[in-house]
């Protein structure tokens, strides 16, 4: 039984929406959050079955990431154009990658995982910062987390953490699941493929991903949607990807991409 939204401990009693695999789904009345009742499960992430560490080689990467990593990076160019990068929540490296050798950021990574290190110590030569968020010794101007939020149960206490390491005025960037994307819009919530405990443990609406900011100390400049996984037109695409930036822009200009993208910077 869940008993408290993860944005907002006064929001109004979670309420059980259905179960999947097993789990019980609960959405927040106030502020629309989805939530599994569980606790977080390191195992899955050192499976090598783990969907960062499914490509055999580097252009399979950057078939899959290429694009939405170097959308994200020009922006945090805008911004910050000399800081000092830190990714949370690393996973096979090729963010860190792309800052450091295209758009020359000193960029560390930080991961958990110790299948993840080791695949981005292979592939990429990386050496990533390991264990927690608190631990990190240094301070930075940036600091970005792709798709980690949903995975974490205490959302608030990780977004707390990366405010401790960011300095005063410096950037925080990230993305998250979108829960009024195309997908959850045709298939409902209980068919949407981000509710799927264990890996996702809270998704949030932009009202609850804005709030949490908020609660966190963070002033919000930039709100976007990002869909650029797009498995409906990769096969037919050209070489210059033409099809898939008609497709990113039209799912952003009407807020349906499936990632929330956020830039915020630190009060
Ligand atoms: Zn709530």
């Amino acid at each position: 039984m869940l008993r408290n939204c993860a944005v907002n401990a006064e929001h109004s009693a979670p309420q059980f929406a259905f179960p999947k695999s097993g789990v019980d789904i609960y959405t927040c009345p106030t502020c629309g959050c989805i939530m599994a009742d569980l606790e977080f499960v390191h195992e899955q992430y050192e499976a090598a079955a783990y969907y960062t560490m499914a490509f055999k080689n580097k252009a399979e990467i950057e078939a899959e990431w290429g694009f939405r990593w170097r959308y994200i990076l020009r922006a945090i160019k805008r911004y910050a154009p000399q800081a000092r990068v830190l990714d949370v929540g690393a996973g096979n490296g090729y963010f860190v990658s792309l800052a450091r050798t295209e758009f020359g950021f000193n960029a560390d990574g930080l991961e958990i995982s110790d299948a993840e290190a080791a695949y981005a110590r292979e592939t990429f030569g990386l050496e990533f910062l390991r264990g927690d968020l608190a631990s990190v010794p240094e301070r930075y101007g940036v600091i970005t987390s792709f798709n980690v939020l949903e995975h974490v149960q205490q959302p608030m206490a990780l977004l707390a953490q990366m405010g401790e390491r960011l300095e005063a005025g410096g950037y925080l960037v990230l993305t998250t699941p979108n829960p009024t994307c195309i997908h959850r819009r045709l298939r409902g919530l209980n068919r949407w493929s981000m509710v799927c405990p264990p890996h996702h443990i809270n998704l949030f609406t932009r009202g609850a991903l804005e709030e949490s900011l908020t609660r966190a100390g963070f002033e919000i400049l930039e709100y976007g949607t990002l869909s650029t996984y797009i498995n409906a037109v990769r096969k037919i695409d050209t070489e210059s990807l033409m099809l898939r930036r008609a497709a990113f822009q039209a799912l952003k200009s009407a807020n349906l991409g499936a990632d929330h993208f956020v830039v915020c910077r630190k009060k």
